[in-house]
């Protein structure tokens, strides 16, 4: 069967700076070739131009890490959509968990967002995914599926363009991975609650991340509903980076 292509992301966080996002991209660009699958970097804002200059002409796509739900205005702090698409960025996360946790974004706040990134021609990176509490509580399907039944909601006619990104809370930056087979229930949900959604469901690029790394990652995207990583700390490091695009690769058919 010939699987689509897989998209690994890395989400910087507030890391880096200007000689260290030189030196990253510049490791990635010397090992990486050409990728099999898509690649991207989710910078901090203030680095968006540096970045897109540093990998124009390389298979590395930029992205942000929030975008606001306005479209412009007195909104201070915050970056429009129409913004980051003048630095070319491609793709953008909406309702990170720690966006969601520290910045009290709701389900509809996050649907916005999706919303303006779509209309500024930026493929938002919905994010999904529920606490340890909540998975205790045999939550996990409930969240997630509210979670992106929102975004689905106001943007129905474009959500066959938005990619979804699957981030247990407990996983992020723990070290505690989701096993693939915890993994892949939730994502076989997430493509059901899609395909009743639209009919392009299959070709959504479903994600998984939290604490995706160069050991663990070859099994996670070998499950048949994981289209890629949304990979944090592991993807401040080049190598490891590289290990997991690598991983990627080989799940191709
Ligand atoms: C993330 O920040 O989206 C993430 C998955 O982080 P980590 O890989 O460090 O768990």
């Amino acid at each position: 069967m010939t699987q689509k292509k897989k998209l690994i992301a890395g989400n910087w966080k507030m890391n880096g700076g200007l000689q260290a996002n030189a030196a990253l991209i510049h490791a990635l660009r010397e090992g990486l070739g050409a990728p099999a699958c898509g690649v991207a970097v989710a910078v901090p804002a203030p680095y968006l131009a540096q970045v897109q200059a540093l990998v124009a002409g390389s298979a590395i796509a930029l992205a942000a890490q929030d975008v606001s739900q306005h479209e412009a205005g007195a909104f201070t702090g915050e970056a429009s959509a129409a913004m980051l698409r003048d630095f070319g960025t491609r793709y953008v996360l909406v309702g990170h968990s720690e966006r969601r946790q520290y910045h009290g974004e709701t389900d509809a706040v996050v649907a916005a967002k999706a919303q303006r990134a779509l209309a500024a021609g930026i493929t938002p990176i919905v994010c999904v995914g529920e606490t340890l509490e909540q998975r205790e509580a045999g939550q996990t399907e409930e969240v997630v599926k509210r979670q992106l039944a929102a975004v689905i909601e106001i943007n129905r006619d474009r959500i066959g363009d938005i990619v979804v990104a699957y981030e247990p809370v407990w996983a992020i930056g723990t070290g505690r991975t989701a096993t693939p087979e915890q993994a892949q229930a939730v994502h076989a949900v997430l493509r059901g609650q899609l395909a009743a959604a639209t009919e392009q469901a299959a070709r959504i690029p479903l994600l998984y991340g939290g604490s995706m790394n160069a050991t663990n990652a070859a099994e996670l995207l070998a499950q048949p509903d994981i289209d890629g990583g949304l990979v944090g700390g592991a993807s401040l490091k080049a190598p490891d980076f590289l290990q997991i695009i690598a991983a990627a690769h080989h799940c191709q058919a």
